[in-house]
């Protein structure tokens, strides 16, 4: 069991909000395991908007977090099922720092989205023993928040593109805002299967045509 200065300094480098640390592991060859708790008691009911204490049944995951120096960190979270004392609805709480039905916190994601850019997916899924899916899935959730978020003084556009990989086939159009290096934009693209073939001669001028196209038809967000 961790001493209680331990866990301060744990909790201190997590910075997470509601959520402390109960208890930390170190295993050789995967990493940091750090068992959370959480803080609240009280939990809002989706349904009907009142708060329960009622606990219906404890759901413990792992989840992803950064990596502190060489180590990977893994949190032990408990996405609790609760039970509503006013409609009795029953429903899984949610976390602020992880997705739903997501295994990787939102921080660790913002970091491999930002490689990423900066990379490809086949060096980053490597670099950070992700596979290529889990990666695809990170930016395929970007990509349906963007959707119904609205940039706010949007002065320089870049356009940018992400291929993977694996398929060959299909790429993303990334759209940034240069001033502050965000993501604002991101589709998921399939080149059509004449612009696929790289044995044509005029196959890469007409690629990257297309994808300039498909590009500049996203910048009207
Ligand atoms: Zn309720």
């Amino acid at each position: 069991m961790a001493s209680n200065s331990e866990l301060y300094l744990m909790n201190q480098l997590l910075n997470l909000e509601g959520v402390k640390v109960i208890d930390y592991r170190i295993i050789e060859g995967i990493g940091i395991i750090l068992s959370l708790e959480n803080t609240q008691k009280k939990v809002v009911c989706p349904n009907c908007g009142q708060t329960t204490e009622l606990l219906h049944q404890n759901n413990f995951q792992t989840v992803r977090d950064l990596s502190f120096g060489q180590q990977l960190v893994y949190l032990k979270v408990n996405r609790r099922r609760m039970r509503c004392t006013h409609c009795q609805n029953k429903f899984t709480e949610k976390l602020e720092f992880v997705r739903r039905r997501r295994v990787h916190t939102l921080r660790f994601v913002e970091r491999i989205i930002e490689e990423v850019l900066n990379s490809d997916i086949k060096n980053v899924a490597k670099r950070n023993n992700l596979s290529e899916q889990e990666i695809e899935t990170m930016l395929k959730d970007l990509g349906t928040d963007l959707v119904t978020e609205k940039p706010v003084n949007l002065k320089k556009l870049g356009i940018d593109e992400i291929a993977v990989v694996k398929g060959q086939r299909n790429y993303y159009v990334v759209l940034v805002d240069l001033e502050k290096g965000k993501v604002v934009g991101l589709v998921e693209k399939s080149a059509p299967p004449a612009l696929r073939s790289p044995q044509r001669k005029d196959g890469a001028s007409r690629t990257s045509s297309h994808r300039k196209t498909a590009g500049l038809g996203c910048s009207s967000v």
